[in-house]
């Protein structure tokens, strides 16, 4: 009889990095058990609506390098699942090209994208705005489209993922919490609200949660978490469409200032679209205190910013909501992602990853998270990510 409590990996967390964790380990004959606290596509954490940006272009060459290595692992599931998950509705990035964010800076990415030999065309603020309709931009404002990009589609991937998992064995168990993990030099032994279990392996890809489990073992990562609002407005003009947008501009006193949007959606089209402001602004402390609702200050100033320079939308909101961004403490730092050798005690058992815009590399980090719990290495550059990396290795 096979033991009930026992697995060769656990994955803690079962969002979108946890569940392809879950697939990769299982279809690789690991016995692997998934545990989510909230239960299996909900959308309380780091990953609610309908759709994220994907991106080939990166301003950091490494990063840039690890969305060409996703790609053809979107493919391959959207092959196994079949079902399309990346919508190529393009990438238009405008604004002041020298500022400087965690997403990227616009001059310094076309100068990457000519360096790597991607496509694009540059375009300055008229051409923007005879091409896309937004009006109104600042006449210094430029950017780029990149036409590879686009939307990814995310209940879609959490639907491919979670079946594939269920495919091949994977033992997924929603609503069970894990309050602590004891590694030690066989192994780790992971407490839950319901039960004890043994994995020879474990993969924290609980997001904003990290901190739970590793604090008490002696480590902290550096993360900071921002309940952002996603806000749904009616089109005006069934004929004008948008690619996926980011306008990067200079931070006020009060925020960021960038705001982004969507397109029609291309697999459940409606008259609304979804739009929202990227503030990375008024930090919480846990997860638990996320409330769901945007602050009303953050909506006013994405829908004063389409009103102004959006026409084809009407700036008032149809819905509103809110996701979790958890991003790393230091700007110049984008994920956390590595085994836990040099962060805790018995940490060559424990393999990591949160924080940052990871929605793209979803196949990817279960990839690399599955290639670190079973042989301690990957193939993929992941050095300068990787939790024990200084800060100037992210220069
Ligand atoms: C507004 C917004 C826009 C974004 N846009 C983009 C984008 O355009 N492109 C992009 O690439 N990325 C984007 N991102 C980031 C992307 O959405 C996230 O990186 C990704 O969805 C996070 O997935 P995850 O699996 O790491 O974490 P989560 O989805 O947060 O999953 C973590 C899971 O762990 C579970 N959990 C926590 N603690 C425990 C515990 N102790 N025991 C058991 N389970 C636990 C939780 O219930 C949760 O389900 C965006 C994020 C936000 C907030």
């Amino acid at each position: 009889m096979t033991d009930s409590t026992s697995f060769d990996i656990i994955v803690v967390g079962g969002g979108p990095v946890g569940l392809s964790c879950g697939w990769q380990a299982s279809a690789q004959g690991q016995r692997t058990l998934v545990l989510d606290r909230h239960g299996f596509f909900n959308e309380q954490c780091g990953t609610s609506g309908a759709e994220r940006h994907w991106r080939l272009q990166y301003t950091q060459e490494d990063l840039f390098r690890l969305t060409l290595e996703t790609l053809p692992l979107w493919r391959r599931l959207e092959s196994l699942a079949e079902r399309k998950l990346i919508h190529h509705i393009g990438s238009l990035w405008f604004g002041d090209i020298e500022v400087d964010t965690n997403e990227g800076q616009i001059a310094e990415t076309a100068r990457v994208m000519d360096k790597l030999e991607l496509r694009y065309d540059w375009l300055t603020a008229k051409e923007i705005e005879r091409r896309y309709g937004f009006t109104n931009l600042p006449k210094h404002y430029a950017g780029f489209m990149q036409p590879d990009g686009g939307a990814i589609d995310v209940r879609g991937t959490l639907a491919a993922l979670y079946g594939l998992a269920q495919q091949h064995g994977c033992h997924l168990r929603g609503g069970e919490r894990v309050l602590g993990l004891t590694p030690d030099a066989d192994g780790v032994t992971v407490r839950t609200d319901r039960t004890t279990y043994r994995a020879a392996k474990v993969v924290l890809a609980n997001g904003a949660e990290v901190n739970h489990l590793l604090t008490p073992l002696g480590a902290t990562l550096d993360i900071k978490l921002y309940e952002m609002a996603l806000v749904s407005l009616p089109r005006r003009d069934e004929d004008v469409d948008f690619p996926f947008w980011f306008v990067f501009q200079q931070p006020t006193e009060e925020d960021t200032n960038l705001f982004y949007g969507f397109g029609r959606n291309p697999w459940s089209p409606s008259e609304l679209v979804r739009l929202g402001p990227v503030f990375e602004v008024n930090p919480i402390d846990d997860a638990d205190q996320a409330t769901g609702v945007p602050d009303p200050r953050h909506v006013r100033r994405l829908t004063s910013w389409v009103g102004e320079h959006v026409p084809s939308l009407d700036p008032t909101p149809a819905q509103t909501s809110t996701c979790l961004a958890v991003l790393p403490g230091d700007p110049r730092r984008q994920f956390y992602l590595g085994l836990a050798d040099k962060l805790v005690p018995h940490g060559e058992h424990i393999v990591l990853y949160s924080s940052g815009w990871g929605f793209k590399f979803v196949p990817l980090l279960g990839e690399i998270c599955v290639d670190l719990a079973m042989s301690g290495t990957t193939k993929h550059d992941i050095s300068r990510l990787s939790p024990t990396a200084t800060q100037e290795a992210q220069q």
